[in-house]
């Protein structure tokens, strides 16, 4: 079998399309353009990629982006002051902090700290509640973008056994939330487990995301499976690899997403369209 590719790039393009067309709508009828903060701590070079390609695509739909750069030694309070800033601020939809942030500073603290109905990340203990009870607003980027891939296939997801290896909290555990909210019997796989080959092997939808380059051999994988590659690894030799051997999955896989150009390009696409939906809600 050689695997169908699922193509990100060209699903987040039509979704871009779609946003911008919304964003032309509300514009046309007098509303502002939705405003998206992104706050940066410090100068993470990966950080700083993904912060310039997110202003990229706003640029791109029509989202007003307030970039706010704060130096790596600023306290946690003075970040916390900021993001009350941007909480009062009517013209801002959407705040997102991009992480890492310098190991001083908790993240957990600095995301509650975001007003729920601004939490464009999908990050705050209230959006991911709200998927646990199966009411999903402002739904985790990465996984949301996944799920949207997966129905990119047209395979039927409701029976299936769903396999998710990694259980953070920004991708792992919202992507088994929200398999189970299709209906898919989820097991969810983490550093402690004893067989991960075995866990692997019963995957009839398999969702990586553990930061391992190409720790999954192709032959691990249940023939007919849909994958999903979430992890983004860079080799000594500058390539770009998942966490899933891809050439060999390739040959068991049905449906496989690419690394790069799968779950990456949708998260992307899925955070505009949270800005949208926050902006809808906050101003309709
Ligand atoms: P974390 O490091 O926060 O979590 C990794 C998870 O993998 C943990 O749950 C950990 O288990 C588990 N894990 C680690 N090693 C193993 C192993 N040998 N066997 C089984 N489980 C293991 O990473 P993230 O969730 O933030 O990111 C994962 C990957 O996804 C990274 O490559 C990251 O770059 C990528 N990523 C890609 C995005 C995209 O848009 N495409 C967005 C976000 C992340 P335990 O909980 O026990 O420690």
């Amino acid at each position: 079998m050689t695997a169908h590719i699922i193509d990100g790039n060209a699903i987040a393009r039509a979704l871009r399309g779609e946003i911008a067309r919304k964003v032309r709508v509300r514009l046309s009828g007098g509303r502002a353009a939705p405003g998206l903060a992104v706050i940066m701590v410090g100068n993470n070079p990966a950080s700083e990629v993904y912060v310039r390609s997110k202003r990229r695509d706003c640029a791109e739909v029509g989202i007003r982006d307030i970039g706010l750069n704060l130096p790596a030694n600023i306290g946690a309070s003075q970040l916390l002051a900021e993001i009350d800033r941007f909480n009062a601020d009517p013209s801002v939809d959407g705040i997102l902090v991009q992480l890492p942030l310098p190991t001083a500073i908790d993240p957990n603290t600095i995301i509650e700290r975001i007003r729920p109905d601004k939490d464009v990340d999908g990050f705050h203990p209230y959006n991911i509640g709200r998927l646990v009870v199966r009411m999903p607003l402002l739904r985790p980027c990465t996984p949301y973008g996944a799920m949207r891939l997966l129905e990119s296939t047209g395979v039927s997801l409701r029976g299936q056994h769903a396999v998710v290896v990694g259980a953070s909290n920004i991708v792992g555990r919202p992507m088994a939330l929200e398999l189970l909210l299709v209906g898919c019997t989820v097991t969810i796989c983490h550093s402690a487990t004893r067989d991960l080959a075995a866990e692997v092997a019963r995957a009839d939808v398999l969702v990586v995301a553990i930061g391992k380059p190409e720790m999954i051999p192709g032959d691990w994988i249940k023939p007919g499976a849909l994958v999903v590659d979430v992890g983004i690894n860079r080799l000594a030799d500058n390539r770009i690899v998942g966490d899933v051997h891809f050439e060999s999955a390739c040959e068991r896989a049905s449906w496989i997403t690419p690394v790069p150009g799968g779950v990456g390009p949708m998260t992307r696409a899925i955070l505009l369209h949270n800005t949208l939906l926050a902006a809808d809600r906050d101003r309709p």
